[in-house]
């Protein structure tokens, strides 16, 4: 058997930034130096010991500072204020993002949604309201996507091990076994009692493909609420930005080339205040025997979702919806995706091919920048 070749950074749990900022020459200080922050190369040492990482760069004022990243949600966080960026700002913004991450990790022992799964079966169990409301919509976007998004694919993504240090392809048999347990279905939700039941023994959620998404909209909240008018949340390649541009032009946004070397871009969406998030093959995957394993899961077939794909930005307001609807539309496939978003408001879609064409939705305002690249729209 062929050795199993890794992808360490996935390996080590750690997302770069796939999605850019890009800068025109034009922008301020403190945009400038979020342009150098998020071109910031990080090595494993970030992530040896679990403790956060912090890159802080002060500005004239004592307790002001231009951007702050720490790792958090198994990635690296990265909140840039253009104004006002207190360090008390940032404080009470990664709080929030880590009281989201202690209540919704699976990689976290007495979070809630262990004990959720813990109780699979047996009994339901009264969650936080900020796991109630991700867990509401995630089976609200299961539903909308025939269960090509379900957020019960825990025990699929433990089957597989893609996101740990020995991922490894399962028998047909263990998936056969599986399967049954992945049902967003089997989902009760007591809405008056805020409580979960998985209702067969051995179900588990996952909300790795829509609760990041979640705490990028409850940064931007956090922000707003501190008085804070322009700002980017960057929370591992969920960005949400806040405001305009100081010289009203659209905020541009770089998806990241599938084949390409980390922040290599095919080219730039452009857009007013909004989230963009990106789901793709590239990101956590393995590969042995030249076949390439990823970690988006067709929850019918059990295997990766395997179709024509590299990519999916979504370009919408909500960052969760954009989280979820990245991860579905991606499991769908183009085809049964762009129907999917066809029936939405206010949502735009960048697909990524493999075989290097483009399509967007007709709204997307995308330009093409690598040349190697065809936009090949219907
Ligand atoms: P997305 O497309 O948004 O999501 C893909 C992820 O969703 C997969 O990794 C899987 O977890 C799940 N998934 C796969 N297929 C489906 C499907 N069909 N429907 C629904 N969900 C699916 N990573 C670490 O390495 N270490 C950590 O400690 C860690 N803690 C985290 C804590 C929280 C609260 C969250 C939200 C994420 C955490 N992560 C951690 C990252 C997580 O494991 C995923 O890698 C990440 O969220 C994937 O995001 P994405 O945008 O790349 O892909
Ligand atoms: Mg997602």
């Amino acid at each position: 058997m062929a050795a199993i070749s890794r992808n360490y950074q996935s390996a080590l749990g750690y997302k770069f930034n796939f999605i850019r900022f890009l800068i025109t020459s034009r922008t301020n200080k403190h945009e400038r130096l979020t342009h150098y922050l998020s071109n910031v190369r990080t090595g494993s040492c970030w992530f040896a010991a679990n403790v956060f990482l912090y890159i802080l760069i002060l500005t004239s004022c004592g307790n002001v500072e231009s951007s702050r990243s720490e790792f958090a949600l198994g990635t690296v966080c990265t909140i840039t204020l253009f104004e006002h960026g207190k360090s008390r700002v940032y404080d009470d913004i990664f709080n929030r993002i880590r009281e989201i991450e202690n209540i919704m990790s699976v990689n976290i022992p007495a979070s809630d949604i262990n004990s959720v799964n813990a109780s699979a079966g047996t009994a339901p169990v009264r969650v936080h309201d900020d796991l109630f409301n991700v867990i509401e919509s995630a089976y609200y976007y299961a539903d909308l996507s025939r269960g090509a998004f379900d957020p019960s694919v825990g025990p699929l993504v433990s089957l597989w091990g893609i996101n740990s240090a020995n991922p490894r392809i399962p028998s047909r048999a263990e998936i056969r076994e599986t399967l049954p347990l992945i049902n967003w279905r089997n989902i009760e939700l007591d809405t008056e009692t805020k409580s979960v039941f998985l209702k067969q023994r051995g179900m588990s959620l996952d909300l790795g493909a829509i609760a990041k998404g979640y705490a990028a909209d409850e940064a931007a909240a956090a922000a707003r609420r501190a008085g804070i008018k322009r700002a980017m949340i960057d929370l591992g390649g969920n960005i949400v930005i806040i405001g305009r541009r100081k010289d009203k032009n659209p905020w541009r946004v770089g998806i990241q080339n599938p084949d390409g070397n980390r922040g290599s871009v095919v080219g730039l969406v452009r857009t007013p205040e909004a989230s963009v998030v990106t789901s793709g093959i590239y990101e956590r995957f393995f590969e042995q025997d030249g076949t390439r394993y990823h970690h988006i899961f067709s929850p019918s077939s059990g295997y990766p979702a395997d179709n024509e794909l590299a990519s999916v930005t979504i370009i919408t307001q909500n960052s969760m919806i954009a989280d979820a609807l990245s991860t579905a539309v991606f499991a769908l496939g183009y085809e049964q995706g762009s129907l999917l978003l066809e029936r939405l408001r206010g949502v735009q879609a960048v697909f990524v091919f493999k075989d290097r064409s483009i399509r967007t939705t007709k709204d997307a305002n995308f330009i093409l920048t690598d040349r190697s690249y065809t936009v090949s729209n219907p």
